[in-house]
């Protein structure tokens, strides 16, 4: 197989969207799996669109997820707004092949026709039939269109598209299509700001940076065959195309919003964007492992089945011929889940800085603590920011309790919190490596006999401990915290009720 090129191609319109990164993601996947380029081109012709921070945030986006970038030039030649020159002199090419043409038409001339044709329910388009009623180097002499080009008078570049002419398409997910190009319009390859648009300079890049395969969104299929032409204008062999599916709200319905995203509560930018309120995945406590196993499984799925894998294995086993075309919904539980995995397979010391920067900024902990209690609860935590919640009590005694969980107790629950704070005082003075374990029994022996159900000696006992219901086994948290800790929280408990 020939080299294997591969490029992201976003416009910095804004922050990067997660379809646009499970694009860049299955171009990365395929470049590293074929020992390829991975290549980033910012797509900056549209100056209008361009917002400020977005080139930087896209990188950093990249960088976050481990999406490591092979090429992109330190003089900034990955812009294409610094390659102007280039496509002008290109089009000055299809011009004297014939095969482009200038346009002189106002905007408003052009607005009318759109309008006049609207009244009767048509739709004006640029092209073999109306361009030669129009202004343009077709229709003019060569002495006015070099008087207008001479003055300066504002011209865009047409693209002289073809009538009749069957234009076969080949995409590596969808199969082979065939397009009339009668019913394409002269699309403009160069705007009156001298600037290319996007597909004009997208194709010329394609080519000139050696491209092997086009991997983007759904949304540019329709313009393939328009891509096909030009190539062909340029007698270039094209790359080979592959459109991945579109990724969908969770309820399939539409094209997967940051509206809708807010709406329910779930980021759709892989960071922080200042411009927005919504939170990043990063900032969500999501790992980057984990949003890349998910955005891989948005159209994708391994021929083993398998589920949960790191970059390495997605790497190994990804595969262009197995994504589909089927739109995929997106889905936050699933996500959590992935998330809950992946957390589990971190490293304590890696999860530490990362869950201590969720903690309250006021609490400190000794890191050898901290990371016993992230080993503790980390099967639990959906998220980086769950740990603060499912470990605080490890820490610090409730300040409240679950006041349904004391009722259902009922009476005997004085009783019971009296007897099991009398034996852990007696377990004070004897601290021993399995004191918990002694303590626990001490109390359920007690129970026994006095016939009170295990349960609720248990139940009382973790009241006071965490303050509700949830937690850790007992025998962890009375492990953790130490028998003095138990002790001070059983008091406070019986304060409480009393
Ligand atoms: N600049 C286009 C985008 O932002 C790139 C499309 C392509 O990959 O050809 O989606």
């Amino acid at each position: 197989m020939s080299e294997i090129r591969v490029r992201f191609a976003p416009s910095p319109t804004g922050p990067l969207h997660i379809g646009g990164l499970r694009t860049a993601l299955f171009n990365y996947l395929f470049a590293k799996k074929n020992n390829g380029t991975f290549l980033v081109r910012i797509e900056d012709t549209d100056k209008k669109r361009e917002v400020a921070g977005a080139e930087d945030y896209i990188f950093k986006s990249l960088d976050w997820c481990g999406m490591k970038v092979d090429e992109k030039n330190p003089d900034n030649s990955h812009r294409q707004s610094s390659r102007k020159k280039l496509y002008q002199a290109k089009a000055k090419e299809l011009i004297k092949k014939g095969m482009a043409y200038y346009a002189f038409d106002s905007e408003q001339e052009l607005q009318r026709l759109r309008e006049e044709n609207l009244v009767n329910k048509k739709i004006f388009m640029y092209n073999w039939k109306t361009r030669k009623k129009l202004k343009n180097s077709l229709t003019m002499s060569k002495e006015e269109v070099s008087s207008m080009v001479g003055q300066g008078k504002p011209f865009v570049v047409r693209f002289l598209c073809p009538q009749d002419k069957k234009v076969d398409t080949n995409d590596l997910i969808r199969g082979k299509g065939s397009i009339d190009s009668s019913i394409i319009d002269d699309k403009v390859l160069i705007k009156a700001d001298g600037m290319p648009t996007y597909h004009f300079a997208n194709v010329i890049d394609d080519n000139m940076m050696r491209i092997s395969h086009v991997i983007r969104g759904e949304e540019w299929l329709p313009s393939l065959a328009l891509h096909i032409l030009l190539y062909q204008a340029f007698e270039w062999d094209p790359p080979k195309f592959a459109h991945l599916p579109l990724i969908l709200n969770p309820n399939g319905k539409g094209k997967l919003s940051k509206r809708s995203a807010d709406k329910s509560g779930f980021p759709v930018f892989p960071l922080n964007w200042k411009k927005e309120k919504t939170l990043g995945f990063k900032e969500s406590g999501f790992l980057p492992a984990a949003l890349n196993n998910y955005m891989a499984s948005l159209g994708w799925t391994a021929e083993s089945g398998k589920e949960i894998m790191g970059m390495d294995e997605l790497i190994k086993s990804f595969k262009l011929e197995n994504v589909v075309s089927a739109a995929a919904n997106f889905d936050f539980k699933r996500l959590k889940w992935v998330n809950q995995k992946h957390i589990t397979k971190t490293p304590d010391e890696e999860l530490f800085n990362q869950v201590v920067a969720f903690f309250p900024k006021t609490k400190t902990l000794a890191k050898t603590q901290a990371l016993i209690a992230i080993n503790l609860v980390k099967e639990r935590a959906e998220t980086i920011c769950d740990f603060w919640g499912l470990t605080k009590y490890l820490f610090y005694a409730p300040e409240t309790f679950d006041e349904n969980a004391i009722l259902r107790l009922s009476k005997e629950k004085i009783l019971i919190l009296d007897q099991i704070k009398r034996i852990a005082d007696g377990a004070r003075g004897k601290q021993s490596l399995d004191f918990a374990e002694r303590f626990l029994d001490d109390c359920l022996v007690w129970g026994n006999k006095n016939n009170i159900k295990t349960a609720k000696t248990m139940t009382a006992l973790r009241l006071a401990l965490v303050g509700g219901l949830q937690g850790i086994e007992i025998k962890k948290i009375v492990s953790f915290i130490g028998i003095s800790e138990v002790c001070s929280r059983l008091e406070k408990l019986q304060g409480h009720i009393s």
